[in-house]
């Protein structure tokens, strides 16, 4: 195990970490954020490097015997990128991209969203670079088990507390629990969020961040005096957040045109049904080859003459040079950092609302936060008490970003940036620099 180990609240940039030369990716366009709240705000540039770096970094090998008894090793990482108002928090990432500048990026904005919607959390981040699709559960859960082993130092209730993010489910966190309990010799259910809801998991997390999705995209539609029962939608990814929020649009009276995965998208001019497509997506494993729409391909989904398009796959889809045939009015973030900066500038001029990642998808954290707490108390909410604490997070949060984003006269993302970046800023002030 390799580490770059600060203590919360030290002030100390790490040095091995380049802060402004980083090749172009999410970190560039983390730092880039950063950079534009740290001078609006008017902060020095000690406070941008104390920011711009993680706390804690932590790289793993995970040596994985195969079903066939072969050996392989993968990689794993685990970032904390700030720890000044409370544990780490964070997914954990299975996917064949996962490097430590994504883990890094990542984490960043779990920092600022934690802060946006005052969840008592820093940010953090895992991720192992596997293709989850190429191996079998059994060797999923070995692959579980020793990464969780290999992280165990730096995680646990009151340090640094893994969710489900891109490749990884509740299976995950239960396998993620049970190592770690194992090895305190006790349940530990505070560990982790995102599990079964037998297994301590609360109920309304699975479908909380497309929950939120659809809060903000719904406020973010009547904003721009589009009324959302007369609205149509497109949404690239269909898997835990892009699915559920397919499915709430349309609740909400939303048409949805078109939906897309790594296979392929979907298109049908009427709106999609969405119960026969989640039936076809049951069975196939993939939304192509649904017989009541025309297959798209993803640059002309992201380009349909729709109202709202929801981004909720992976990062840097709408870059410089796709942004500009974008025409939905609003872009709600369902992925984290599916905007480049240069995007973000062009859809801007264009007039395009863009609803920033630590904002739109929000509600994943919040009911994470929320089922730790339950988990702390062991005292379970029902449903309905989780969906209304959530939605008036939502608001109030859309609220206040709006509020500073008219206040400032900057686009939501900078507004956002600024509420969480300040909020964190301030904890540092407060707690002092530890010698
Ligand atoms: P997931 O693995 O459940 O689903 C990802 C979906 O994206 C799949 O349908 C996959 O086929 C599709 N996809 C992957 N690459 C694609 C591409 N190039 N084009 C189109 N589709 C593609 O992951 P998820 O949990 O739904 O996460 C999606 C995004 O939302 C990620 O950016 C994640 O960080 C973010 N997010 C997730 C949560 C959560 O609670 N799960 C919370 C906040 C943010």
């Amino acid at each position: 195990m390799t580490a770059v180990d600060h203590r919360p609240g030290a002030a100390t940039a790490s040095t091995t970490t380049p802060l402004t030369t980083e090749a172009p990716g999410p970190l560039q366009d983390a730092r880039e954020q950063l950079r534009s709240a740290v001078e609006l705000l008017g902060y020095d540039e000690g406070m941008f490097q104390m920011l711009a770096a993680p706390r804690r970094e932590v790289t793993v090998s995970i040596p994985l015997r195969r079903d066939d008894g072969s050996v392989e090793l993968l990689t794993g990482h685990r970032v904390q990128h700030n720890l000044s108002r409370g544990p780490a928090k964070g997914g954990l990432r299975f996917s064949p991209e996962v490097d430590l500048d994504e883990v890094r990026a990542l984490a960043m904005w779990m920092t600022w969203k934690c802060a946006l919607l005052d969840v008592p959390y820093g940010g953090a981040k895992g991720g192992v670079a596997i293709d989850p699709r190429r191996y079998s559960t059994s060797e999923l859960e070995r692959v579980t088990r020793r990464y969780t082993s290999e992280i165990m130092p730096v995680i646990g209730p009151t340090k640094d507390i893994p969710a489900p993010d891109i490749g990884t489910d509740e299976d995950t966190m239960a396998w993620m629990m049970d190592t770690f309990s194992v090895a305190s010799g006790h349940t530990v259910l505070g560990v982790v969020t995102g599990k079964p809801v037998s297994l301590g998991g609360s109920l309304g997390r699975a479908s909380a961040t497309s929950r939120g999705v659809v809060y903000t995209a719904l406020a973010a539609l009547r904003h721009v005096g589009c009324e959302p029962t007369s609205a149509t939608a497109a949404v690239q990814g269909f898997g835990k957040v892009g699915r559920g929020a397919a499915r709430f649009l349309d609740e909400a009276g939303v048409r949805v045109l078109a939906v897309s995965d790594q296979y392929g998208g979907v298109h049908c001019a009427d709106g999609l049904d969405l119960a026969a497509l989640e039936a076809h997506v049951d069975e196939t494993g993939t939304v192509t080859g649904f017989a009541g729409a025309q297959p798209v391909d993803q640059a002309t989904l992201l380009a349909l003459d729709v109202d709202l398009l929801v981004p909720a796959a992976v990062e840097g889809v709408l870059h410089a040079d796709n942004a500009g045939s974008v025409r939905a009015r609003v872009v709600v973030e369902g992925a984290n950092g599916p905007t480049t900066t240069e995007a973000d500038r062009l859809l801007e001029e264009q007039g395009v609302l863009v609803v920033p990642d630590i904002l739109a998808n929000a509600g994943g954290v919040v009911v994470s936060y929320f089922e730790w707490v339950q988990a702390n108390q062991a005292y379970w909410w029902s449903e309905a008490e989780v969906e209304a604490r959530l939605a008036d997070r939502m608001a109030s949060a859309w609220q206040q970003v709006l509020a500073e984003s008219t206040r400032r006269q900057v686009p939501l993302r900078t507004a956002a940036t600024c509420l969480a970046v300040r909020r964190v800023a301030e904890a540092h002030r407060q707690r002092g620099l530890y010698p």
